[in-house]
């Protein structure tokens, strides 16, 4: 579904967050969402987690070395940053500043703390969006069909979905992964209707002046 725009009208862009436990479908949310909204520009983190074998250099994430990641961190670099599973994760500044500077909206994929720095930092700007598994053993299952992480990892990531899950309150959107088609469906739904703010269609002032000037002719 391509959802309709209003090209003629000036908008500012959003930073669309998307947050759920490992394996609750995110990333194909996110990879579906590109291929359908080629015009979003995706927030590629820096990490200094291992790459997995499926993981490109520079699209899935830079991977980069604990004193990079810090030095990038200390220098305030990174717009937000966090722990998870052991590893540190940080969304480079600049790209993300360019792309809304360009009037481009921006997708991310990180967890809660980031994504309530952000909330703090550009709160009108944000719209996040959590997303939950249908069940425990569907997360499960999900992880372990992916075979990418040892089991050892498969189980610590399951235990940090309780973390993670407990701060679904904080987002501004609540959807159940159940069918992937139907949450995608929900997923731009959303985005549309965020899209269409008052508040971010900056081009409204002189299409409202014109109007109105329409109707004071045509009434005088
Ligand atoms: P994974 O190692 O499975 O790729 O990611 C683990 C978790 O880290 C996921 O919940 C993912 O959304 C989150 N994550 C990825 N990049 C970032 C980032 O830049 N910042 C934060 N805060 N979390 C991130």
């Amino acid at each position: 579904m391509t959802s309709p725009s209003q090209i003629s009208v000036v908008r500012r862009g959003l930073m669309l967050v998307l947050s759920s436990p490992s394996g609750a479908g995110k990333s194909t949310l996110a990879q579906m969402l590109l291929r359908e909204h080629p015009e979003m520009h995706l927030s590629v983190s820096v990490t200094t987690r291992e790459r997995r074998p499926s993981e490109i250099e520079g699209i899935h994430y830079q991977f980069i070395k604990r004193e990079r990641f810090e030095k990038m961190r200390d220098a305030g670099d990174l717009l937000e940053s966090a722990e998870v599973h052991g590893n540190f994760y940080g969304t480079p500044r600049e790209a993300v500043e360019n792309a809304l500077a360009a009037g481009k909206d921006v997708l991310f994929d990180i967890d809660y703390q980031g994504t309530l720095q952000l909330y703090e930092k550009m709160r009108s700007d944000i719209v996040g969006v959590f997303i939950l598994p249908p069940s425990a053993g569907e997360l499960k299952t999900r992880l372990e069909r992916r075979a990418e992480d040892a089991s050892g990892v498969i189980e610590k990531r399951l235990k940090n979905a309780r973390t993670e899950i407990a701060h679904w309150r904080e987002y501004d959107y609540v959807l159940v992964n159940e069918d992937l088609n139907a949450t995608f469906i929900n997923l731009q739904a959303i985005l549309a209707a965020e899209r269409l703010r008052r508040e971010r269609q900056l081009g409204l002032p002189p299409i409202v002046e014109r109007l109105d000037q329409e109707l004071a002719t045509l009434t005088s």
